[in-house]
């Protein structure tokens, strides 16, 4: 099929609810993406951080092949090899002690606020009470667009889930302020995504920590975007030496097939029994059988110290290029997920590098965001940081 071809189909037959490139692609490898018109694009968006070994990587693609012709599915009535493996996988890494599994970001946001309430609830019938932060985002289901504390994501979807509150990223008196008695939880992305590439504070995220021991609370960590590897240490909240009682993860878990997972805490899972939360395809043989092989290649210490060695060598060059234009406003990030906040829209950024055969993605209006395959090159790199040098030369000059 020609690009105009699919075009057609997608604005006759796709419900509207995105805003598209007029990009399609075909075939995958590495950081590389082909289009349908035989253009070869290199990929610093990993399909909104999924992509987080590249396209079509070797071992996944065996993973995929190998899975598929033994079974794909049998539904939780069952155990699940596969599903057993990849839980023992996750919690051997972090605090969990127990995993759910479902299908995506939002799913696992879903199941992290029930838990809570479940847990909260068996204190007192009205702790319930949730508070997440300013700019955030978790997700577009109703529980979880109830903690996405922005309005452009929200307006028009009134009555959301009640019980919500929203603090002031990096400012724990502002959280201070709305703990009460009933409340069960503080949902936090230790950094955030979508919002516009903010890292919490070292400071913040410690007396955070200690708030939610003080007050009975749970702290849920949203790792949705920011988690495997992605940070340079396999979870985000390592690198804020705390512990939290739930993690959410999905994006890059299974390699790029369709994944969520609750991971919960020692304070949590006895409170969670049969029939009470739940998912049809959650966790089933053939994602979890890939997500185990694709958790083996992350959680590998030489893979995650080689993303923070790259991180460094891109924050550093970053640095460089922000002496130099004025209009880059800051340059913030941890590993792997970088934002550049600049004076102008950042989709005028978008475009250049896509007519330069790159693609990055903005997060907001003026956030340039780079969220690369993890097993990007520093060639890759070079290329990326030298086009954005030639675009703010002609932009900004
Ligand atoms: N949480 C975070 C931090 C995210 O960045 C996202 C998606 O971008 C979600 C939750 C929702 O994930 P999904 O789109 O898979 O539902």
């Amino acid at each position: 099929m020609d690009f105009l071809d699919i075009q057609q189909k997608t604005d006759t037959a796709v419900l509207k609810t995105y805003g598209r490139f007029p990009l399609a692609f075909e075939k995958g490898e590495g950081a590389y993406l082909t289009a349908v018109d035989g253009k070869t694009y290199l990929d610093f968006n990993s399909g909104l951080g999924v992509n987080a070994l590249g396209h079509c990587h070797p071992k996944v693609v065996g993973l995929v092949k190998k899975q598929a012709e033994m079974v794909y599915h049998t539904s939780n009535l069952y155990h699940i090899p596969s599903q057993s493996v990849l839980a023992e996988k996750i919690c051997s890494t972090c605090f969990g002690e127990r995993v759910f599994f479902c299908n995506s970001g939002a799913e696992a946001v879903e199941g992290a606020l029930k838990f809570a309430r479940k847990w909260g609830t068996a204190f007192d019938p009205k702790k319930t009470e949730i508070i997440a932060f300013a700019n955030s985002f978790h997700g577009r289901t109703f529980g979880s667009l109830s903690a996405t504390m922005q309005d452009k994501y929200q307006n028009g979807f009134a009555p959301l889930v009640p019980g919500f509150k929203k603090a002031v990223f990096n400012d724990i008196e502002s959280v201070k302020a709305l703990v009460t008695e009933y409340t069960a939880a503080v949902i936090i992305e230790p950094l955030q995504g979508e919002g516009g590439v903010n890292p919490a504070e070292k400071e913040f995220m410690s007396s955070l920590e200690n708030l939610c021991r003080e007050k009975n609370m749970l702290l849920i960590v949203d790792e949705v975007q920011c988690g495997m590897g992605r940070t340079g240490k396999l979870f985000a909240y390592e690198h804020y030496n705390i512990e939290p009682d739930i993690m959410t993860l999905a994006k890059p878990l299974a390699g790029g097939l369709p994944i969520g997972a609750t991971v919960v805490g020692p304070r949590i899972w006895s409170a969670i029994l049969p029939g009470e939360h739940a998912s049809t395809f959650g966790g089933n043989h053939f994602v979890t059988g890939v997500a185990s092989g694709v958790f083996d290649l992350i959680a590998d210490d030489d893979f995650v110290n080689e993303v923070a060695e790259k991180s460094n060598y891109m924050f550093e060059n970053l640095h460089v290029i922000a002496e130099k234009f004025s209009c880059i406003k800051d340059v913030r990030g941890i590993g792997l997920l970088i934002g550049v906040e600049v004076d102008f829209p950042s989709i005028d950024a978008v475009n250049y590098f896509q007519d330069k055969g790159i693609l990055i993605c903005p997060a907001g209006p003026n956030v340039v965001r780079f969220i690369p395959p993890l097993i990007v090159t520093k060639n890759d790199i070079d290329r990326v940081l030298d086009t954005f040098d030639s675009f703010l030369s002609e932009k900004c000059e």
